[in-house]
């Protein structure tokens, strides 16, 4: 069975990937990768990670974890480029970058990504960025379109659900037109 490396940033996405992948023709044995730089802040990056890490062990499959808090690394990519697409551009080619990286490290010829199952994310882009980081280590990028895909209701049950996309400009985003507060107004 071919090995593909999956970069995941999340554990419900990833639910959704290897539902799909489940249902490809060819049979991939995956190795999840964990390498995201753009979740912000600390402890949104690690209640993640512990989600892929139990989804991971769930599944029974090998994980790869760089686990690297990359604040510093995102905000030097996207600097000059704050405004999304070009920041997502950047984010995009980071992540499968060093996805693309471990993928030939981990003897993966194969490599995808989470970010192929979100709704909200430009997937022209992504194709791109993964192609381009594939080409440039000698791996393939497995892009499909996994939108509508369905996780496994146990294998992601009770796991953390992020509420934005991750980096501090998603956030803001997120929960600027919000009108939740810390406390009840007096
Ligand atoms: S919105 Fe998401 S894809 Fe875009 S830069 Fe932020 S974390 Fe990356």
């Amino acid at each position: 069975m071919e090995k593909i490396l999956v970069h995941a940033c999340c554990a419900h996405c990833l639910g959704k990937l290897l539902a799909g992948l489940g249902a490809e023709p060819a049979a991939y044995a995956p190795v999840v990768y964990w390498g995201n730089p753009n979740i912000h802040p600390l402890i949104e990056w690690r209640r993640r990670l512990k989600a892929v890490k139990m989804l991971a062990e769930r599944a029974k499959l090998p994980l790869i974890a760089d686990e690297t808090y990359g604040l510093v690394e995102f905000c030097r990519a996207v600097h000059g480029h704050e405004a999304a697409p070009e920041r997502c551009a950047r984010c995009y080619a980071l992540r499968l970058g060093r996805a693309a990286k471990a993928a030939r490290g981990a003897g993966c010829r194969v490599f995808t990504s989470t970010l192929v199952t979100s709704r909200h994310q430009d997937h022209a882009l992504i194709r791109a960025a993964g192609e381009a980081a594939g080409a440039a280590e000698g791996v393939e990028f497995l892009y499909r379109d996994w939108r509508a895909a369905e996780a496994d209701g146990d294998l992601v049950e009770m796991l953390y659900h992020q509420q934005y996309c991750g980096c501090i400009f998603s956030e803001y985003d997120r929960f600027k037109d919000t009108t939740t507060h810390l406390w009840p107004a007096r």
